[in-house]
């Protein structure tokens, strides 16, 4: 695999990993039910849905995990919560609660490595998680 660079509309460069599944749906190259955008996030529903709302806010530039997201720039995680926010409010689940979800390594549940935050709501969550 490897990188290569691709030149966002505002100009940006973002790194783009080749053999990535969610920079394939950044690329457009696979479709996804996208349900909000930023400047650097996408979101678009979970293809295998674990609550009536189950919504992924992914950055558009590719970074293995909510670590890589932190250490890569300090907006950037504000920005995929501000966007879950909004997805959470425009969901109708704002306010009588939603989930948000970083699994972060293959231990965790981790099985797409390019950081996602899972916006879940809908339904009674139970805690702990399995
Ligand atoms: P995680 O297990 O935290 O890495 O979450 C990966 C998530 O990506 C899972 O909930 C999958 O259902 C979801 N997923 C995998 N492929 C796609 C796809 N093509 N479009 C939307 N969601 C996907």
């Amino acid at each position: 695999t490897g990188y290569r660079l691709a030149t966002a509309a505002a100009a940006r460069v973002l790194a783009v990993e080749t053999d990535c599944l969610f920079c394939k749906i950044v690329a457009k190259e696979i479709p996804a039910e996208i349900v909000h955008e930023t400047d650097r996030t996408l979101a678009f529903r979970d293809i295998n849905p674990q609550a009536p709302t189950h919504v992924l806010v992914i950055t558009k530039g590719h970074h293995a995990d909510a670590g890589a997201v932190a250490d890569a720039d300090e907006g950037l995680a504000d920005e995929m919560l501000k966007a879950a926010r909004t997805i959470a409010r425009k969901e109708g689940v704002a306010e009588e609660g939603y989930r948000l979800v970083f699994n972060t390594g293959a231990a965790a549940g981790q099985t797409v490595f390019h950081a996602h935050l899972h916006v879940l709501g809908g339904r009674d969550l139970r805690w702990p998680p399995g």
